[in-house]
């Protein structure tokens, strides 16, 4: 405990000691002080009698009343970490569970990783003593697979439930069935003014608990007609606000004045209120800055003061929350004459509340991941939001004062093309890893599952299929050594099951760094500073590799880990590469070898020059995205699963600065612009499918291999879905279907 014991409080009389303690005095007062004001501490006993009364708890209330981060505080408060117990909170987003976690250390006056910890994929910050936990809903799930009965918590507080993550909804079923054998344990689910209903009545009609809390009106306007382009829409409106705002504060300012003493009055808090603008992604934030920085400055006042000198332009993504300067710019009033435009994600919808706001201008989209059912994978695409979650967005403007929401959307598209509710993540996404999950916990019967909402049974039975392919699951569909061996790794059963075969195939050393590289956010690696695209692409073009762009990453990240050699971070920044990503993939390796080291997984290097056996390495687990050249097209490809579908090698893959381009090809992902690509492309050797796991493929040879001819001369031979593999044809007829 950092507590006022342990500064020197006796003995030294210096000032600078003093000074130092009443900071540290004023700092504690301060915190007791906002704790104390927020809606939560008014029902503070009550709230704690009836979770004392009930198993399963279901407690709603406004974003800001202090769920997150003072709900965990009376439960430590009043003992339920006694007896070696912990608390544990969970938190759909990685990031959050930082965020938060920082809080409330701070609120709670103790080293982060001391009383209070988090634990998330690939970083684990508590210790032994540790009270209060936050954490992922996957890290979680996962203890349940050695710990059954979560044993080791008195409580667990899934937070932010309304956000029905995937996680949170397989954790949602899986509590359930531990509090029938665990009669100690309290569930406490926290959610926005969101779901409630559902909550309860998945508990079997639970009681639930509303924190009372003031909020003021929302005035709202629509688009008159659908808006284009809601960056620039979003901007323009952000300049009207902030221009009209400040000129008639201005103008109520010297009314005042005029009426009263005559003086220049003193600078007063209220600057009408500040800006928060919801975007859908980084690229979106980012280019709303930029554009309302440029706008700004362009104009003038009178007393030729530009205009974005009063106004402090934040993004905000859910980076933000775990540096602390960062959260500081983004939580802290703004500076006197200025005002805030908070321009986010939809981390801002939720998780964190920003105080003062008084517009809201929403572009009534965002991102999100969904199944692709002809490819069998997820891709991020922009969608419109749900009526509920536009509302919560609304709701930001009226927390402290009335306010104003403006819609980037007209009131038809709101009333006839948004959906209710949002669609849970579980109904729309590849559900591979919550099979596995369930599986390796015991739950033999996935459809027998108790699912707050149950997934597609196609989604289900395609995940099945591909993990029978990995030999996750055996032929009675139970879990094997090497399923229980993938779900060690905190990546995605294909990426996990590339990692076990790198160890027999002795290139383990290459491909955790590929594997971690992907991990890291690469998308965001090669950058592309506005008026230095030509020697950023110089740069960068001498890491490609013209047969794989995993080999590609594989170059940047040995070039990097070489300082001595000329790599490091002024390297990478000469070379227009992001630190971040890299330092990060630094990261997520040393947490992968720790994991191979467990497992008792060798790891061996393929040794330089050695390419061939990586590539053949990653179709173990690439073996479903497999595509063959169409004839006579340079970079449009066909699904090998999906014969009719084809898809173009998005123009920036290295496989594409070659002369000639592969016949056969792997991919990572998909990425939707103004059409569909295979993105991190490798080439293949068309042996290396046909060997892949349980006769998938086979070879068409000669003469009839028409199957996958698409206009090239008869008699080539080619690779094909085997005929005589169950799980084959079983994919071929999801993916068509
Ligand atoms: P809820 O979970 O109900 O939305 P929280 O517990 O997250 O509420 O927030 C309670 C209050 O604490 C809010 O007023 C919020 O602004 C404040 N708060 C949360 N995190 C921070 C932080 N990192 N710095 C400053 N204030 C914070
Ligand atoms: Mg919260």
């Amino acid at each position: 405990f950092l507590s006022a014991r342990s500064l020197p409080l006796t003995g030294s009389s210096s000032s600078h000691t003093n000074s130092e303690k009443q900071r540290f005095l004023d700092h504690r007062e301060f915190i007791r002080k906002t704790r104390e004001s927020l809606p939560i501490y008014f029902c503070r006993s009550e709230l704690l009698r009836y979770i004392g009364e009930n198993s399963v708890s279901i407690i709603m209330g406004e974003t800001g009343s202090g769920k997150t981060t003072q709900l965990v505080q009376y439960l430590y408060e009043v003992g339920y970490a006694s007896g070696g117990k912990q608390i544990g909170c969970t938190q759909p987003r990685r990031l959050a569970a930082i965020g938060v976690s920082t809080r409330v250390a701070e609120e709670v006056g103790c080293t982060l990783g001391t009383t209070v910890g988090y634990s998330i994929h690939l970083d684990d910050m508590t210790t032994e003593q540790t009270k209060i936990r936050f954490m992922t809903d996957g890290v979680l799930l996962r203890e349940v697979v050695n710990d059954p009965f979560l044993e080791k918590y008195s409580v667990i507080v899934m937070d932010e439930a309304h956000e029905r993550s995937m996680d949170t909804d397989v954790l949602l079923g899986v509590l359930k069935g531990i509090c029938r054998r665990r009669s100690d344990l309290k569930v406490i689910v926290t959610s926005a003014t969101m779901n409630i209903m559902k909550f309860s009545a998945f508990f079997n009609n639970a009681p639930y608990y509303e924190i009372p809390g003031k909020t003021f009106d929302v005035e709202l306007e629509y688009a008159s007609t659908p808006v284009e382009d809601y960056v620039h829409a979003a901007v323009i409106k952000a300049m009207e606000i902030h221009v009209r705002a400040t000129l008639d504060s201005e103008k109520q300012h010297s009314d005042t004045t005029t009426t009263t003493t005559g003086t220049t009055p003193p600078p007063t808090d209220d600057n009408g209120g500040d800006i928060l603008i919801f975007m859908t992604g980084r690229d979106d934030v980012y280019g709303a800055c930029a554009l309302l920085k440029q706008r700004l400055h362009s104009m003038r006042r009178p007393s030729g003061e530009h205009w974005d000198e009063t106004l402090l332009i934040i993004p905000c993504m859910s980076e933000a929350v775990q540096n602390s300067a960062a959260s500081a710019v983004l939580f802290d009033p703004a500076p006197p004459g200025m005002r805030k435009c908070i321009i986010s994600t939809n981390v801002a919808e939720t998780s964190l509340t920003i105080h003062g706001i008084r517009y809201v201008i929403d572009c009534g989209m965002m991102k999100t991941n969904v199944f692709h059912p002809t490819f069998g994978m997820n891709t991020l695409k922009r969608y419109p939001t749900s009526k509920a979650q536009s509302n919560q967005r609304k709701g930001r403007a009226g927390r402290t004062a009335k306010g104003t929401c403006f819609r980037l959307f007209t009131r038809e598209q709101f009333t006839n093309e948004m959906l209710p509710a949002t669609i849970p993540e579980i109904q729309r996404s590849s559900v591979d890893t919550v099979v596995l999950l369930l599986k390796s916990i015991g739950v033999r019967d996935l459809s027998g599952f108790d699912f707050i909402d149950a997934p597609p049974e196609a989604n289900m039975r395609s995940s099945l299929w591909q993990l029978w392919l990995f030999g996750a699951l055996d032929d009675a569909g139970d879990i094997t050594e090497s399923g229980r061996c993938m779900l060690e790794f905190p990546v995605n059963p294909t990426l996990a099951n590339i990692l076990i075969h790198s160890t027999r195939l002795k290139c383990s050393a290459e491909v955790l760094s590929i594997v971690a590289m992907l991990s890291a956010d690469v998308k965001s690696l090669f950058e592309m500073p506005a008026g230095k695209e030509e020697d950023a692409r110089q740069a960068h073009g001498r890491f490609a590799n013209g047969e794989s762009d995993h080999l590609t990453y594989l170059n940047v990240y040995q070039q990097y880990q070489q300082p001595g050699a000329g790599g490091g971070r002024q390297w990478a920044r000469e070379h227009f590469l992001n630190v971040t990503v890299l330092e990060r993939a630094i990261h997520v390796r040393e947490q992968l070898v720790e994991k191979m080291q467990r497992l008792k997984l060798d790891i061996a290097s393929a040794g330089d020059g050695e390419t061939d056996v990586i590539r053949r390495c990653l179709v173990h687990g690439y073996s479903l995205q497999a595509a063959r050249k169409v004839a006579g097209k340079w970079s449009e490809y066909q699904s090998l699963l999906n014969v009719g579908v084809t898809c173009h090698v998005v123009p920036s893959s290295s496989i594409l600065n070659a002369g000639t381009v592969p016949e056969y090809i792997i991919y990572d992902d998909l990425m939707f612009t103004t059409k569909e690509y295979f993105v991190t492309v490798t080439a293949v050797d068309p042996a290396w499918l046909v060997a892949v796991g349980r006769g998938l493929y086979t070879i068409n040879g000669g003469g009839s291999g028409a199957a996958v001819d698409m206009g090239g001369s008869g008699d080539e031979w080619a690779v094909t879905l085997s005929s005589s593999c169950n799980a084959a044809k079983e994919l071929r007829a999801e993916r068509a279907a």
